[in-house]
């Protein structure tokens, strides 16, 4: 525990800056949350991708891929031009068709559900862990029909899901496993790499996520099969000879899918040069983290979202990190004023994560294909829809998490003021209860980056 000046100060002895004392953060922040780190090595490479007009070829995307299938570890690794793309690329894999169905959690964002649609298949969720916040083994099975497909598990906010589970529940109804790991690119479960445990993973590279290319999607795997129809789905140039799946190969050339899906080959170019320094920054953001989670341990209300120290896993590069809020040891104070005197200290705070995808229209009301029904269950035997009230913990984890900030960089004096941050509002909880609003009935975001 640190005994900083800032530490200390923050600690007792001062009145809530939301009630006129002074704030809690003082210095300006400087480079602690800088991202992407972009130097004149990203520059040059891109640059000399320009200059040969090469923005639509696929020698540096290949090169890329070949570094990026040694960095995970897989057989295959195929590149994207977008996470949501590549998710579809590892559904239609897969060999997720008209009928199937495909579980996956409520809370995570669009990209891990939707694409299911356009393959003609429908979704069902089921609920997180409210620990983990990833997808709860224990709601899995029951979920399980014969039109079950595949199991889609995102490593939500850097955190893994409990695969040892997960996959022996798979390999029990022999389903497909596909690992969203667009949170968590790099991050180990027990030691090993997630996005090696399923049949396949996708992942976003763009720019507001932790492994950055600019706007990319990546596809990895060791299935041959998986990987050459994800090839056939969207990527006609490379779609050729050397293709093995028997049954594909009379439709080599064409986008056997209709999409085009291939990557950007200025983001390729970015994606290499991230992908040299990608392990060591998240180093330092896990000491950073990990460093501002230990001064809060202790303090009532809040708890870290993170794995336990030597399990052999880890978070990733911390995407988006959240805290776990729990109200009963702040005598009930809504997380919508504990969020307001967090960011009046100068600090960030913002109530909820991602709201639950089940309760949305999309999921339930919309016919986004001209169907004359729900496109949720246009093309399924019964109505999987799921009402509010059906996945409780996704449904009311919003008044139990908080973002926190994402710390880049290890500079333990200016982390120390935003843990006091924290540490001074859960401290001085009581003098928040008198004007507390309550919260929103919804609390949470259906869209988590803010475009600049
Ligand atoms: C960002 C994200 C995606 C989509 O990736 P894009 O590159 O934005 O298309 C998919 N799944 C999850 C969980 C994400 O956060």
């Amino acid at each position: 525990m640190s005994t900083s000046v800032a530490a200390k100060k923050g600690s007792s002895v001062e009145q809530l800056a939301l009630l006129g004392g002074p704030k809690a953060v003082q210095s300006p922040p400087g480079d602690l949350f800088t991202w992407p780190i972009i130097t004149k090595e990203e520059e040059e490479a891109v640059l000399e991708v320009l200059r040969r007009g090469g923005m639509s070829g696929i020698d540096v995307t290949m090169q890329f891929e070949k570094e990026f299938a040694a960095w995970q570890g897989t057989k295959y690794a195929l590149g994207f031009n977008n996470g949501t793309a590549a998710l579809h690329g590892a559904l239609f894999g897969c060999g997720v068709g008209t009928g199937d169905e495909v579980i996956c959690p409520s809370i995570t964002y669009w990209a891990s559900a939707l694409p299911v649609f356009s393959l003609g298949a429908t979704v069902v969720f089921a609920d997180i862990d409210p620990v983990t916040l990833c997808i709860d083994p224990n709601d899995i099975e029951h979920r399980i029909t014969d039109r079950t497909k595949a199991i889609m598990v995102v490593h939500y906010l850097g955190h893994p899901a409990d695969m040892d589970r997960i996959l022996a529940i798979a390999r029990r109804y022999g389903l497909k496993v596909i690992e969203d790991v667009s949170h968590a690119q790099g991050g180990l479960y027990k030691g090993r790499k997630l996005g090696t445990f399923g049949d396949v993973a996708a992942m976003s590279l763009m720019s507001g996520k932790s492994l950055v290319a600019g706007e990319a999607g990546m596809l990895v795997t060791n299935d041959t099969e998986i990987y050459e129809r994800a090839i056939a789905f969207g990527h006609y140039e490379r779609f050729d000879d050397h293709i093995t799946t028997e049954y594909l190969r009379q439709f080599q050339g064409l986008p056997l899918g209709g999409y085009k899906y291939r990557m950007h080959q200025l983001s390729a170019a970015v994606g290499r040069v991230q992908l040299k320094y990608y392990d060591q920054r998240c180093e330092e953001i896990r000491q950073a983290m990990n460093y501002f989670w230990d001064l809060l341990e202790g303090v009532p209300g809040i708890r870290a979202h993170r794995v336990a120290k030597d399990s052999g896993s880890n978070m990733a590069g911390w995407y988006a990190p959240h805290g776990h809020y729990v109200p009963e040891e702040l005598g009930g104070l809504s997380i919508t004023r504990f969020a307001e005197a967090v960011r009046a200290e100068g600090c960030q705070c913002v109530p909820g994560c991602n709201l639950p995808l089940h309760t949305h229209p999309v999921f339930n009301t919309a016919d986004v294909y001209n169907e004359g029904k729900p496109t949720r269950i246009a093309r399924s035997t019964r109505d999987v829809r799921q009402p509010a009230g059906s996945l409780p913990i996704s449904e009311g984890i919003g008044r139990r998490v908080f973002s926190v900030p994402w710390f880049k960089r290890f500079r333990p004096a200016l982390i120390e003021e935003y843990a006091a941050a924290f540490r001074k509002v859960a401290t001085h909880y009581r003098s928040l209860l008198k004007d507390d609003p309550g919260d929103p009935p919804q609390i949470g975001t259906w869209h988590f980056f803010t475009h600049r």
